[in-house]
Protein backbone atom coordinates (compact mmCIF):
# COMPACT_ATOMS: atom_id res chain seq x y z
CA UNK A 1 0.00 0.00 0.00
CA UNK A 2 0.76 3.38 -0.62
CA UNK A 3 2.22 5.51 1.87
CA UNK A 4 0.57 9.07 2.45
CA UNK A 5 3.52 11.18 2.58
CA UNK A 6 1.85 14.73 2.93
CA UNK A 7 -1.16 15.00 5.29
CA UNK A 8 -2.43 18.47 5.94
CA UNK A 9 -5.60 19.01 8.02
CA UNK A 10 -7.39 22.24 8.29
CA UNK A 11 -4.46 24.31 7.51
CA UNK A 12 -5.07 27.98 8.52
CA UNK A 13 -1.79 30.69 7.83
CA UNK A 14 -2.29 34.42 8.60
CA UNK A 15 0.23 37.03 8.11
CA UNK A 16 -1.28 39.98 10.08
CA UNK A 17 -5.04 39.44 9.64
CA UNK A 18 -5.14 38.52 6.33
CA UNK A 19 -5.96 34.93 5.67
CA UNK A 20 -3.27 33.71 3.28
CA UNK A 21 -4.48 29.89 3.28
CA UNK A 22 -7.64 29.26 4.51
CA UNK A 23 -8.12 25.91 5.88
CA UNK A 24 -6.43 23.39 3.79
CA UNK A 25 -6.83 19.97 3.48
CA UNK A 26 -4.53 17.81 1.40
CA UNK A 27 -3.28 14.30 1.63
CA UNK A 28 -0.08 13.14 -1.30
CA UNK A 29 0.69 10.02 -1.81
CA UNK A 30 4.27 8.44 -2.20
CA UNK A 31 5.67 8.05 -5.54
CA UNK A 32 3.47 11.02 -7.44
CA UNK A 33 5.14 14.39 -9.23
CA UNK A 34 2.27 17.13 -7.76
CA UNK A 35 1.94 20.21 -9.03
CA UNK A 36 0.74 23.52 -6.99
CA UNK A 37 -0.66 25.61 -9.64
CA UNK A 38 -2.30 28.56 -9.31
CA UNK A 39 -2.08 32.87 -9.95
CA UNK A 40 1.08 34.66 -8.53
CA UNK A 41 0.07 35.68 -4.39
CA UNK A 42 -2.59 32.74 -4.20
CA UNK A 43 -0.82 31.01 -1.52
CA UNK A 44 1.29 28.66 -3.31
CA UNK A 45 4.86 29.55 -1.57
CA UNK A 46 3.02 29.70 1.76
CA UNK A 47 1.58 26.30 1.29
CA UNK A 48 5.50 24.98 0.45
CA UNK A 49 6.61 26.67 3.36
CA UNK A 50 4.04 25.99 6.29
CA UNK A 51 4.38 22.23 5.10
CA UNK A 52 8.56 21.49 5.50
CA UNK A 53 7.73 23.73 8.84
CA UNK A 54 9.20 27.19 8.02
CA UNK A 55 6.24 29.36 8.78
CA UNK A 56 4.59 28.91 11.51
CA UNK A 57 0.65 27.98 10.74
CA UNK A 58 -2.32 29.56 12.70
CA UNK A 59 -4.23 26.57 13.09
CA UNK A 60 -4.26 22.76 11.60
CA UNK A 61 -1.44 19.68 11.56
CA UNK A 62 1.00 18.45 9.51
CA UNK A 63 2.47 14.81 9.04
CA UNK A 64 4.99 14.67 6.83
CA UNK A 65 6.34 10.89 6.40
CA UNK A 66 3.98 9.84 9.07
CA UNK A 67 5.42 12.34 11.78
CA UNK A 68 3.63 15.55 12.91
CA UNK A 69 6.06 18.45 12.43
CA UNK A 70 8.00 20.66 12.95
CA UNK A 71 10.52 17.42 14.03
CA UNK A 72 14.09 17.89 12.75
CA UNK A 73 15.02 14.26 12.18
CA UNK A 74 11.85 14.52 9.19
CA UNK A 75 13.97 17.33 7.29
CA UNK A 76 16.84 15.05 6.75
CA UNK A 77 14.26 12.98 4.47
CA UNK A 78 13.28 16.19 2.57
CA UNK A 79 15.09 18.23 0.24
CA UNK A 80 13.74 21.60 -0.34
CA UNK A 81 14.66 24.12 -3.10
CA UNK A 82 13.27 27.92 -2.41
CA UNK A 83 12.45 30.50 -5.00
CA UNK A 84 14.88 32.53 -4.39
CA UNK A 85 18.57 31.20 -4.22
CA UNK A 86 20.31 30.95 -0.52
CA UNK A 87 23.68 30.63 -1.88
CA UNK A 88 27.22 30.93 -0.25
CA UNK A 89 28.00 33.58 -2.79
CA UNK A 90 31.81 33.79 -1.86
CA UNK A 91 32.59 29.95 -1.65
CA UNK A 92 32.97 28.15 -4.79
CA UNK A 93 30.23 25.56 -6.20
CA UNK A 94 31.78 22.98 -5.08
CA UNK A 95 32.16 24.13 -1.35
CA UNK A 96 28.25 24.61 -1.38
CA UNK A 97 28.31 21.42 -1.60
CA UNK A 98 30.25 20.38 0.88
CA UNK A 99 28.61 22.35 3.12
CA UNK A 100 25.26 20.82 2.44
CA UNK A 101 26.97 16.93 2.66
CA UNK A 102 28.21 18.23 6.19
CA UNK A 103 25.37 19.41 7.41
CA UNK A 104 23.50 16.46 6.62
CA UNK A 105 26.73 14.01 8.30
CA UNK A 106 27.11 12.14 4.53
CA UNK A 107 30.31 10.26 5.20
CA UNK A 108 33.25 11.26 2.99
CA UNK A 109 31.93 8.63 0.65
CA UNK A 110 28.77 9.64 -0.06
CA UNK A 111 30.25 13.48 -0.18
CA UNK A 112 32.16 12.19 -3.34
CA UNK A 113 29.43 10.45 -5.17
CA UNK A 114 26.54 12.89 -4.24
CA UNK A 115 28.52 15.55 -5.30
CA UNK A 116 29.24 13.75 -8.39
CA UNK A 117 25.72 12.79 -9.01
CA UNK A 118 23.96 15.98 -8.37
CA UNK A 119 26.43 18.45 -9.97
CA UNK A 120 25.99 15.83 -13.20
CA UNK A 121 22.08 15.95 -13.08
CA UNK A 122 22.01 19.61 -13.07
CA UNK A 123 25.00 20.08 -15.69
CA UNK A 124 27.27 21.83 -13.54
CA UNK A 125 29.91 19.14 -13.35
CA UNK A 126 32.65 21.44 -14.81
CA UNK A 127 31.88 24.84 -12.90
CA UNK A 128 31.99 23.86 -9.80
CA UNK A 129 35.36 25.59 -8.60
CA UNK A 130 33.87 28.66 -9.36
CA UNK A 131 32.83 30.97 -7.08
CA UNK A 132 29.24 31.04 -7.07
CA UNK A 133 29.43 35.23 -7.34
CA UNK A 134 30.67 34.32 -10.96
CA UNK A 135 27.53 32.28 -11.71
CA UNK A 136 24.66 33.27 -13.97
CA UNK A 137 21.42 33.14 -12.90
CA UNK A 138 20.51 29.71 -14.02
CA UNK A 139 23.29 28.22 -12.97
CA UNK A 140 22.51 29.25 -9.20
CA UNK A 141 18.80 27.89 -10.00
CA UNK A 142 21.03 24.58 -11.08
CA UNK A 143 23.30 24.40 -7.98
CA UNK A 144 20.01 25.13 -5.56
CA UNK A 145 18.58 22.17 -7.38
CA UNK A 146 21.52 20.25 -6.73
CA UNK A 147 21.29 21.14 -3.14
CA UNK A 148 17.83 19.94 -2.51
CA UNK A 149 18.95 16.59 -3.62
CA UNK A 150 21.89 16.28 -1.97
CA UNK A 151 21.02 14.12 0.81
CA UNK A 152 19.48 11.57 -1.02
CA UNK A 153 15.71 12.73 0.50
CA UNK A 154 12.59 11.15 0.26
CA UNK A 155 10.48 14.29 -0.41
CA UNK A 156 11.62 16.88 -2.69
CA UNK A 157 10.18 20.43 -2.96
CA UNK A 158 10.70 22.65 -5.60
CA UNK A 159 9.09 26.46 -5.54
CA UNK A 160 9.69 27.30 -9.23
CA UNK A 161 12.31 24.60 -10.15
CA UNK A 162 12.39 25.27 -13.66
CA UNK A 163 12.70 29.72 -13.75
CA UNK A 164 15.40 30.83 -15.90
CA UNK A 165 16.71 27.04 -16.90
CA UNK A 166 16.77 26.74 -20.65
CA UNK A 167 14.32 24.33 -22.77
CA UNK A 168 17.42 22.17 -23.29
CA UNK A 169 18.13 21.60 -19.34
CA UNK A 170 14.35 22.18 -18.04
CA UNK A 171 13.93 18.80 -20.46
CA UNK A 172 17.22 17.17 -18.35
CA UNK A 173 16.01 17.65 -15.55
CA UNK A 174 12.26 16.30 -15.80
CA UNK A 175 13.76 13.28 -17.06
CA UNK A 176 15.77 13.19 -13.94
CA UNK A 177 12.58 13.81 -11.91
CA UNK A 178 10.41 11.30 -13.50
CA UNK A 179 13.69 8.68 -12.72
CA UNK A 180 13.82 10.12 -9.28
CA UNK A 181 9.87 9.02 -9.18
CA UNK A 182 10.51 5.72 -10.51
CA UNK A 183 12.99 5.25 -6.99
CA UNK A 184 9.52 5.76 -4.89
CA UNK A 185 10.52 9.32 -4.03
CA UNK A 186 7.53 12.12 -3.95
CA UNK A 187 8.03 15.75 -5.57
CA UNK A 188 5.65 18.55 -5.37
CA UNK A 189 6.48 21.46 -6.97
CA UNK A 190 4.87 24.73 -7.90
CA UNK A 191 4.65 26.28 -11.45
CA UNK A 192 3.54 28.55 -13.88
CA UNK A 193 4.45 26.37 -17.11
CA UNK A 194 1.36 24.36 -18.67
CA UNK A 195 3.52 21.61 -20.51
CA UNK A 196 5.40 21.21 -16.80
CA UNK A 197 2.12 21.13 -15.34
CA UNK A 198 1.02 18.04 -18.14
CA UNK A 199 3.80 16.25 -16.45
CA UNK A 200 2.59 15.78 -13.43
CA UNK A 201 0.44 12.64 -11.69
CA UNK A 202 -1.84 15.20 -9.71
CA UNK A 203 -2.50 18.66 -9.90
CA UNK A 204 -3.48 21.04 -6.87
CA UNK A 205 -5.16 23.77 -8.26
CA UNK A 206 -5.13 27.03 -5.51
CA UNK A 207 -6.97 29.88 -5.79
CA UNK A 208 -6.67 32.87 -3.01
CA UNK A 209 -5.86 30.52 -0.69
CA UNK A 210 -8.53 27.82 -1.12
CA UNK A 211 -7.74 24.61 -3.04
CA UNK A 212 -10.30 24.41 -5.47
CA UNK A 213 -9.40 20.93 -7.02
CA UNK A 214 -7.22 18.54 -6.90
CA UNK A 215 -6.67 15.71 -9.68
CA UNK A 216 -4.85 14.24 -12.13
CA UNK A 217 -4.63 16.40 -15.54
CA UNK A 218 -7.31 14.34 -17.17
CA UNK A 219 -9.69 14.15 -14.17
CA UNK A 220 -9.41 17.92 -13.71
CA UNK A 221 -10.09 18.43 -17.74
CA UNK A 222 -13.63 16.36 -16.98
CA UNK A 223 -14.10 18.17 -13.55
CA UNK A 224 -14.15 21.69 -15.48
CA UNK A 225 -15.25 20.45 -19.20
CA UNK A 226 -12.16 21.53 -21.06
CA UNK A 227 -10.22 20.05 -23.17
CA UNK A 228 -7.06 21.51 -22.42
CA UNK A 229 -4.47 22.09 -19.50
CA UNK A 230 -4.75 26.18 -20.51
CA UNK A 231 -8.43 26.15 -19.92
CA UNK A 232 -8.11 24.41 -16.79
CA UNK A 233 -5.39 27.35 -15.27
CA UNK A 234 -8.04 30.10 -16.59
P1 LIG B 1 2.32 32.49 -4.60
O1 LIG B 1 3.46 31.62 -4.21
O2 LIG B 1 1.13 31.70 -5.07
O3 LIG B 1 2.69 33.55 -5.58
P2 LIG B 1 2.52 33.48 -1.89
O4 LIG B 1 2.34 32.31 -1.02
O5 LIG B 1 3.91 33.99 -2.11
O6 LIG B 1 1.80 33.23 -3.29
O7 LIG B 1 1.68 34.68 -1.30
C1 LIG B 1 0.32 34.56 -0.88
C2 LIG B 1 -0.15 35.85 -0.26
O8 LIG B 1 0.53 36.07 0.99
C3 LIG B 1 0.11 37.07 -1.10
O9 LIG B 1 -0.98 37.95 -0.97
C4 LIG B 1 1.34 37.67 -0.48
O10 LIG B 1 1.38 39.06 -0.66
C5 LIG B 1 1.17 37.32 0.99
N1 LIG B 1 2.47 37.15 1.70
C6 LIG B 1 3.44 36.24 1.40
N2 LIG B 1 4.47 36.31 2.26
C7 LIG B 1 4.15 37.30 3.14
C8 LIG B 1 4.80 37.87 4.29
N3 LIG B 1 6.00 37.42 4.71
N4 LIG B 1 4.16 38.87 4.94
C9 LIG B 1 2.95 39.31 4.55
N5 LIG B 1 2.28 38.82 3.48
C10 LIG B 1 2.85 37.84 2.79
Amino acid sequence: MKMDVVRISNLVKKYSNITVLNNINLTLNEGEIIGFIGPSGSGKTTLVKSIIGMEKVDNGGIELLGKKIPNLKVLNDIGYMAQSDALYEELTGKENLEFFCKLYRLSKNQIKSRIEYTSKLVNLENELSKKVSNYSGGMKRRLSLAISLIQDPKLLILDEPTVGIDPKLRFSIWEELKSLKADGKTIILTTHVIDEAEKCDKLVLIREGNIIATGSVDELKQQFKVNTVEEIFL
